[in-house]
């Protein structure tokens, strides 16, 4: 078979992809290996999708159905319960279900997302029984199967996929004794605290760690700690609760094997590093959402699809964007996205700081801005005008912490 793009992944960011490279008039085939399209969407049935995408509060499937509708619209060819096993040069292996298949593509949008942290990660003393969950697959076990994980939980990690869960657990009957989070505040957003934690009843430990896990078949307790400022367990502080079940909320790592030995990672978010126009080192593979750097927002992810999948399109009709300049990580910046500015677009940046500051003034080239009570674990996103950036070899990312 050969199309002119093919997308890898149909989440938000290849559903979007997909989208604009057929609106660009490119033959489009979207691949994935579940038996529907959306990804992650699916199982995400809270609200809090789509405000700035749509000016409008949805649940993750209201959310992508609007995708979902449009690319039927369109006659957008699918292909599910098809997984991607190798890229090759402009040339894809899928194994569907009448086989595996050999595709030609003129451009590849790279759309996979991103992976749990699993428990073997954490390095956590102890027992290894039944009962310990990602959230993903918690929140899958209920949300999709209308399965229960157990009957008392706690939950390792603040973020805002721990605070959604710890409120679903809840709702859907269960016990949950408590959030446990290393760093001294909570990871995931303020309203996420209330309505998910307090307006519960659920405590938040802070500076706190699982030490150990205890349990024969299934499991029967788990040990916490408090930790010092280098997250280092501090002895006698150990506290024992009784539950059957650990969700464990602790990050996503960028999916990125099918292309890691074609392309150049980003050394900040470990994901696939991609230009502002999603195009990677290797001229033909674009790449959009949280395989290149783990978003905060699904909007963010669409509009990054976009873009890969236009860019995509227009590279398959035989335009040449080679010219990327580097984008770097200055003072305080832990994560930056995108690695390169292409200047045949405009430039918007994606960034998390290293600590915790009541205001930070980002500095890019010649731009600046102030910004109140940032937080490593929440993304800025800003729009650099041209302007401020042109002429640059370099583009570093800075920000100092101001009065
Ligand atoms: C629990 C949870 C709660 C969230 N809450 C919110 C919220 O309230 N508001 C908000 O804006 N955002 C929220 N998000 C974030 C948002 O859902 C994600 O940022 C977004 O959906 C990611 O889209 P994606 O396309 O990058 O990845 P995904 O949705 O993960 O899509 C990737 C797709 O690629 C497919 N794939 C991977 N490898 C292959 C292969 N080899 N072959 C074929 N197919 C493959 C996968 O099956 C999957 O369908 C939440 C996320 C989670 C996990």
């Amino acid at each position: 078979m050969k199309v002119d793009v093919m997308v890898i992944g149909a989440g938000a960011a290849g559903m979007a992809a997909a989208l604009k490279a057929k609106e660009e008039g490119a033959e489009v085939l979207l691949v994935e290996r579940d038996e529907r399209t959306g990804g992650i969407l699916n199982q995400c049935i809270h609200n809090g999708f789509g405000l700035h995408y749509f000016k409008q509060e949805l649940t993750g499937p209201e959310y992508a159905e609007r995708f979902q509708e449009k690319m039927e619209k369109l006659g957008i060819k699918v292909l599910t319960n098809a997984y991607v096993k190798s890229v090759g040069n402009k040339e894809v292996i899928v194994v569907t279900e009448n086989g595996i298949e050999e595709v030609r593509v003129k451009a590849l949008v790279y759309a996979t997302g991103a992976r749990e942290r699993p428990f073997g990660n954490l390095m956590i003393p102890g027992d290894r029984p039944s009962g310990i969950f990602t959230a993903g697959v918690a929140q899958r076990l209920i949300n999709i199967e209308n399965r229960l994980p157990g009957k008392r939980a706690l939950i390792l990690g603040s973020g805002d996929i721990g605070l959604i869960m710890a409120r679903r657990l809840t709702l859907e009957g269960m016990e949950v004794v408590g959030v446990v989070e290393r760093l001294p505040y909570a990871g995931g957003l303020l309203r996420n605290v209330i309505q998910c934690l307090e307006d519960y009843n659920i405590p938040l430990y802070l500076s706190s760690t699982v030490v150990e896990v205890r349990g024969r078949e299934r499991l029967e307790e788990v040990v916490v700690a408090k930790v010092d400022e280098q997250y280092r367990p501090i002895p006698g502080t150990e506290k024992i609760f009784k539950v059957d079940t650990l969700v464990l909320s602790v990050g996503l790592i960028p999916q990125v094997e099918l292309i890691e030995n074609l392309v150049i990672k980003n050394l900040t978010s470990k994901g696939i590093a991609t230009s502002n126009i999603g195009q990677t080192s290797e001229d033909w593979i674009f790449s959009a959402g949280n395989c290149t750097v783990i978003f905060d927002l699904v909007d963010y992810v669409s509009y990054e699809g976009e873009t890969a999948g236009r860019y995509a399109a227009m590279l398959a009709k035989g335009e040449i964007f080679d010219h990327r300049i580097p984008v770097k990580p200055g003072k305080n910046v832990m994560v930056v996205h995108p690695t390169w500015y292409s200047p045949v677009d405009n430039l918007t940046l994606y960034l998390r700081v290293k600590k915790p500051m009541e205001r930070g003034r980002l500095m890019v080239g010649t731009y600046e801005k102030v910004f109140e009570d940032i937080v490593p674990s929440e993304m800025l996103r800003v729009k650099i005008p041209e302007k401020n950036i042109t002429g640059l070899d370099e583009i570093v990312v800075s920000v100092e912490e101001v009065d």
